[in-house]
């Protein structure tokens, strides 16, 4: 975390892109305020988020002038540069996605919701078409800070959904989700390189560094962006 960002320099690595997450520091971000992109990059799509799995893969051109936000919308895509595609979180992952060889670059909202709706290969299936492969093997992600396993506990209506990343607590009332396991299998099943994906170890719970809505109760929010350069 620096200046109140908090990035992945391995994902950026290389000059393609400009991505990170405010922290508490800058305040407040919440999809409303939509012109407060922290590195001042115009325009920052934002949508109006619904924890569901649409994804809308956006025209530079065309989104200079459109109307902000976009509606019932969780994640973007593009192969546009200097346009900042922005989700805002405060739990759940900002995951990034760029394929510098081929041009695009993505960002998605994925709480457990969105995750059982099914964002995550949506976004994949949505890129493979887009690029004409049907391969994802330059795809990098870097899902960003979230509720770690350490905090994040739900009840048996959401743990069914993540069988293989929620586990039973030793005592047996509640399972506790690991939401960054469960996006990084979901990825591999679309055939994403384990080695290509990476995962901030923070948790905006335990960090007071984020906004967390377990931890303080009220609806501040954090913006993730990505930009192609
Ligand atoms: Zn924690």
């Amino acid at each position: 975390m620096s200046q109140g960002i908090a990035w992945d320099p391995g994902f950026q690595r290389g000059g393609f892109l400009l991505h990170g997450v405010t922290g508490a520091l800058l305040g407040d971000m919440r999809c409303s305020q939509d012109d407060r992109c922290p590195q001042r990059i115009q325009p920052i799509i934002l949508g109006r988020q619904v924890h569901g799995s649409r994804i809308v893969v956006v025209d530079g051109n065309k989104a200079r002038l459109s109307r902000l936000p976009v509606p019932e919308t969780d994640g973007f895509l593009t192969a546009s540069r200097s346009v900042a595609l922005g989700v805002c979180v405060a739990e759940c992952a900002p995951v990034f996605l760029a394929v510098p060889r081929k041009g695009w670059v993505g960002i998605l909202h994925a709480g457990w919701r969105g995750l059982a709706a099914g964002i995550v290969k949506k976004a994949c299936r949505s890129l493979k078409r887009r690029m004409g492969t049907t391969n994802l093997k330059d795809l990098k992600v870097s899902i960003g800070p979230h509720i770690g396993p350490c905090c994040y506990e739900v009840q048996w209506g959401v743990a069914q959904f993540f069988k293989r990343s929620a586990a039973l607590k030793a005592d047996r009332s509640s399972w506790v989700l690991n939401l960054g396991k469960e996006i990084a299998i979901q990825l591999e099943e679309c055939g994403i390189n384990p080695a290509s994906i990476s995962e901030a170890n923070f948790c905006t719970v335990h960090d007071p560094g984020f906004f967390s809505h377990r931890r303080d109760g009220d609806r501040r929010r954090m913006l993730a962006y990505i930009v192609r350069k």
